[in-house]
């Protein structure tokens, strides 16, 4: 029948499906909404004049635009230059994939090219190709990821709470952000001392409007930054007030404070302007990781930032921002991969999204995780957030990737949260800040988010953070703070993080500390990636925490629930069975461990009660039933066959200790059956019931319509697999040879 609108119910039935809330779009390229190689992309080229470069991209020199200029003085390696653009367009693919090509050649001679060359040159490579070279190319060898810590009411102790549990779970950056500005220093300072609490080292931003952030940073309630945006085409930079002139200037006031600092691109920012120029996403994603080179930023956030959606609305979306990535690596610089936005209402396809870059590799994973639920991550869903935590923790179990995080429970957890509030709260009480009572410490530390933190003025927050600014409060205020209030550990923390500006040695490209101070760098930790055997690979001791999943259960936890109705049914061995003594009968074969040391089915039903009903049913129809254990076999066609062998009427009835039950008869092959119910979880008492009275009336010679299973779309592997394997192993251990037994069941009261 077809639905009113005359669709198919099929039809009508994909409308509903979560992928269907997103919107895509066909090929634009006069919008700009086209991933790879526009008509409107020029043509690779590069003239070089005494020493200079000339001409870009088929625009010469007194054409170029203010992108043009900054890369022909800044961007581009007039030496390499002719070398590499004379290359062809698939054999510089390859050296980009070879693994027998030394990174520091590729970067070398990316260094001579120009974005329309490189953008044409990633055009050829395959998702495969692209991840390939990422393993090879990425700066840093030990991959690291970003969380966001955020909450959309800005509670201060909330943040340090979390940030503590971001750092616990491994985020080695966390970047926070206040939906009221004037919120901003305050939860800066929350997510600095949060932030040194289970770990040192972990660097923290607050990505604000410009001013602000580098003001927070001068001060030391930050320890990096990288919300400096660059842009692909000329337009968008004049819109802002910018150039990239400007933007190199940021980077430079960055880096003389010793503050770590990455700009940040990625392709659909230009669409979303409507200042594409026509040009495919990559090629002006090319261009904006040109200038992030050329103005000496040591990374990039991209592939997946803000624009994703743009990107992933059209053909070849996820393949163009896994690509942006890869541009980052090929320029030298740090990647800090997207993952940053939610790009899909489909689960499926937000995964599809993030996993080639896991499997990959990257400095940062995740340019930004949502540490926090959903709902409390000011800049919007990330890709995945805490609600996904569990499904990336055992994702990276199934494949043994680098993802950093690993698995905390509340016993870990709890006491970190704790320490970091209490922290928080004395250095806002001894800075005359805010006050916070006991129970909201308390709240904060067991809340998932902020809709379980009741007690919360947002105007004091506020005032707060205008405290800092106008007092003028610095790490040091933090520092002392901590230290007059007995937090010994934080305050010489965060005093450490200020006094690494001095050493400088996290400026280097890619850097991050790890838990124990130790600078990790393009410098110290460089990817020596070079095929199989090399670069990165988890630690023995790494790979048993990856192992270690919330969802892990162990063989005793298994069978723990088998033991509380142990006894529940009495079986009684009475000798070999007799062979068809009368013809009026059904047998019912149980397997080995059934009511030995097997007492409960998957469905929840003891032994004794699926055996009850199915006796009752085979009575109710007026029929004899005996009960015969066979022992030489756990196979349940096997054991129904047996059982079929002894019965007068050549009909029997065989179950397994885990509740799987079939309906057999003697002349038929062992492997064959009457009636077969073999998904157990779904098998309840009046179903056995029923297998007992259809066992009855197939022994009667009559054809009784089959006990069907309820309708369940579930797939029962993952949930049983385990408690089959350990019930399994018990039947096995219960094989012995010999013939089948008479057995004589009673039902305690
Ligand atoms: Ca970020």
């Amino acid at each position: 029948m077809a639905t009113p609108s005359g669709k198919s119910l099929r039809s009508a039935f994909y409308e509903t499906r979560s992928i269907s809330r997103d919107v895509l779009v066909p090929e634009d390229p006069a919008l700009g909404l086209i991933a790879f190689a526009s008509p409107n992309d020029p043509e690779p080229s590069i003239r070089i004049a005494a020493g200079r470069v000339v001409e870009i991209d088929g625009v010469a020199e007194a054409d170029f635009d203010l992108i043009d200029a900054y890369l022909a003085a800044h961007g581009i390696d007039a030496a390499v230059a002719e070398e590499a653009m004379a290359i062809d367009d698939v054999a510089f693919a390859r050296l980009i994939v070879s693994t027998a090509v030394p990174r520091q050649e590729v970067v070398r001679l990316v260094g001579g090219s120009t974005p329309a060359k490189i953008a044409r040159v990633l055009g050829l490579l395959s998702p495969l190709e692209l991840m390939q070279a990422m393993a090879k190319m990425r700066v840093r060898r030990t991959p690291s990821i970003q969380a966001h810590v955020t909450n959309r009411i800005d509670h201060p102790l909330l943040i340090a709470a979390d940030a503590a549990s971001a750092v616990a779970l491994g985020f080695r950056e966390l970047e926070t952000t206040v939906p009221v500005l004037r919120d901003a220093p305050l939860v800066a300072l929350a997510l600095l001392i949060g932030s040194q609490g289970p770990a040192p080292g972990a660097l923290t931003q607050c990505s604000v409007e410009e001013r602000t952030e580098l003001e927070l940073g001068l001060r030391g309630l930050t320890t990096y930054a990288e919300t400096v945006s660059v842009y692909g085409t000329e337009q968008v930079f004049l819109d802002g007030d910018d150039t990239p002139w400007s933007k190199a200037l940021l980077a430079s006031s960055y880096a003389s404070r010793g503050l770590k600092m990455r700009f940040t691109s990625g392709s659909g920012a230009e669409v979303l302007m409507g200042a594409a120029e026509g040009k495919s996403m990559l090629y002006l994603e090319a261009r904006c990781v040109a200038i992030t080179r050329a103005a000496g930023s040591q990374g990039t956030q991209n592939g997946g930032i803000d624009g994703i959606s743009v990107t992933a609305s059209v053909p070849n979306g996820m393949r163009e921002a896994l690509a942006e990535n890869l541009l980052a690596m090929l320029y030298g610089l740090e990647s800090c991969s997207g993952n940053d936005t939610q790009m899909s209402a489909s689960d499926m396809r937000r995964t599809a999204h993030t996993l080639p870059l896991l499997l990959a590799g990257s400095d940062f994973l995740f340019s930004g995780y949502g540490s926090i639920p959903t709902y409390d991550n000011s800049f919007g869903p990330s890709n995945f957030n805490a609600e996904d935590l569990d499904d990336y923790l055992v994702i990276q179990r199934d494949w043994g990737f680098e993802g950093v995080l690993r698995s905390c429970d509340d016993a870990t957890l709890l006491p970190l949260r704790r320490r970091a509030a209490e922290a928080c709260r004395a250095v806002l009480d001894e800075l005359e800040l805010m006050r916070f009572s006991d129970d909201e410490v308390e709240r904060c530390v067991h809340a998932h988010g902020s809709l379980d933190v009741a007690e919360h003025q947002t105007e004091e927050t506020a005032r707060a953070g205008d405290a800092i600014i106008e007092r003028e409060l610095t790490a040091i205020d933090v520092v002392r703070a901590l230290a007059v209030r007995g937090f010994d550990v934080e305050a010489e923390r965060v005093l450490e993080m200020t006094r690494q500006r001095l050493f400088g040695d996290h400026l280097q490209t890619s850097a991050i500390f790890d838990e124990d101070m130790h600078v990790l760098s393009g410098l110290t930790d460089p990817n020596d990636y070079a095929g199989p055997g090399t670069g990165y690979r988890p630690s023995r001791a790494r790979k048993l925490e990856m192992a270690q999943v919330r969802q892990v259960r162990s063989h005793d936890e298994l069978l723990a629930e088998q033991a509380p109705v142990a006894g529940c049914i009495q079986l009684s061995d009475r000798g070999p069975a007799e062979a068809r003594p009368r013809p009026d009968e059904v047998v019912v074969g149980i397997s080995p461990a059934f009511g030995v040391d097997v007492w409960l089915t998957l469905s929840g039903l003891t032994v004794a009660e699926a055996l009850r009903q199915v006796l009752a049913g085979i009575e109710e129809e007026g029929v004899a039933a005996r009960i015969v254990r066979v022992t030489h076999s756990i196979d349940l066609g096997m054991i129904g066959w047996t059982a079929a062998n002894l019965s007068g009427s050549g009909v029997a009835l065989g179950m397994q200790g885990k509740g799987t039950a079939l309906i057999h008869r003697a002349d038929l092959p062992v492997l064959s059956n009457l009636e077969l119910l073999s998904v157990a979880p779904l098998i309840d008492g009046a179903r056995y019931r029923l297998m007992g009275r259809n066992a009855a009336r197939h022994a009667r010679g009559e054809q009784p319509a089959p006990v069907l299973l309820p309708e369940s779309g579930e797939a029962f592997g993952p949930r049983y697999h385990a408690k089959v394997v350990a019930l399994v192993a018990r039947e096995r251990a219960r094989v012995r040879p010999g013939p089948p037994q008479t057995v004589e069941a009673t039902w305690p009261s």
